[in-house]
């Protein structure tokens, strides 16, 4: 198959132009690897009407030779932006579009300075990161690819969900089957929590020990070929109170709902609207209480990619249209404070019909 990257450099041009900017720059390291496959921790890629450059330092000479595609690689000594703004000093871009939320003020400083004042710089909206929202065939294989690895590495800690073992114990079984099933790494912190902890979304690992009848979440992501994955499954240890179950078949359901919603041309925000709909018909309790969607405290899903939260953005209210390619996780919950948490997440792809389901560990309740 051939490099997308030519490809991209035409459409971001395309962009670029559309928003009145002769050239820009980027620092984010997903952005300059989707753009020319540089995938070293130190460059910066300028983006020009004609050709693009990659500048980095002498540690990744052979690298740059090995991975770039349609750019030219200059070997900087001393600081990267200075480089940057000399040459367009030389070239004379009169407006270069910059990665506001990507700078920090100190670079933004040091390569206007090298420019001079002839050019312009103008805060984009992030031209690249939404070229990266709308994936090709090439990326959502490998996602695929990536979705797998992480559904293989649930399905082997299963067994390893026994009484006494600790969640950081979990957490790095798990990130130790990841890179032994060919991972770079963990997309983020593993999540695992225990009990009462997993009513906390965002749980950090720590040394509390599992004890018999409690709800156990986990929530990982593995990078497999630079591409993330996400998944999170919550199982049971020994038999479930039936208020428990009811929760995590409210939980499918929501994700069911999201997913039946989930095509191109629908809004993020209406995806997001039929997993908290689908919440408001459970109660807490079998007797009453709230609806259910009062206990879900988080959007219902994010863009995946080269990161592990991209556009788009699957949260209340979003009016931003869906597009074929857009690879997104639905990951409603239910976080019941002092009781637990249950969440289910898997990784689809937007298509005209049908979402495309990549991630494959089985949803239904397991009660180990
Ligand atoms: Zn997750
Ligand atoms: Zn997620």
């Amino acid at each position: 198959m051939r490099p997308p990257y030519a490809q991209r450099l035409v459409r971001l041009r395309a962009l670029l132009r559309a928003n009145g900017l002769d050239s820009c720059l980027t620092l984010h390291r997903p952005n300059i690897l989707y753009l020319c496959g540089f995938s070293g921790s130190s460059g910066a890629l300028l983006v020009e009407p004609r050709g693009a450059r990659l500048f980095t330092d002498s540690r990744y000479t052979l690298q740059a030779a090995d991975e770039v595609h349609n750019a030219t690689v200059g070997i900087v000594q001393g600081p990267l932006l200075a480089a940057v703004g000399e040459r367009l000093k030389r070239v004379g871009a009169p407006t270069v579009g910059y990665e506001a939320s990507r700078l920090t003020v100190q670079q933004l400083q040091q390569v206007r300075r090298a420019a001079g004042h002839r050019v312009h710089w103008q805060p984009d909206r992030n031209p690249v990161e939404a070229l990266r929202a709308v994936k090709d065939g090439g990326e959502i294989a490998l996602m695929k690819r990536a979705a797998s690895l992480g559904s293989r590495v649930f399905e082997q800690v299963l067994p390893l969900i026994k009484p006494g073992i600790r969640e950081f114990e979990l957490a790095a079984e798990i990130e130790y089957r990841m890179r032994l099933l060919g991972a770079i790494g963990p997309a983020f912190e593993t999540i695992v929590a225990f009990g009462e902890r997993s009513a906390l979304p965002h749980a950090r690992p720590t040394g509390r020990r599992l004890r018999k009848n409690e709800l156990v979440v986990l929530d990982l992501g593995a990078i497999l070929s630079h591409y993330c994955c996400d998944l999170t499954r919550t199982v049971y240890l020994g038999r479930a109170p039936a208020r428990i179950r009811g929760w995590y078949q409210a939980v499918l359901e929501a994700q069911a709902a999201a997913r039946l919603v989930l095509r191109a041309g629908v809004t993020a925000g209406q995806v997001d609207e039929a997993a908290r709909s689908a919440l408001r018909d459970h109660r807490l309790s079998p007797s009453g209480g709230k609806g259910l969607d009062k206990f879900f405290t988080h959007s219902t899903g994010h863009g995946l990619g080269l990161e592990v939260h991209e556009d788009p953005r699957l949260a209340a209210g979003q009016k931003q249209e869906l597009q074929a390619g857009n690879v997104v996780t639905l990951e409603p919950g239910v976080y019941v404070p002092g009781v637990g948490g249950i969440r289910i997440e898997d990784d689809a792809v937007v298509t005209p019909g049908e979402a495309q389901i990549l991630t494959t560990a089985q949803r239904g309740f397991l009660e180990l």
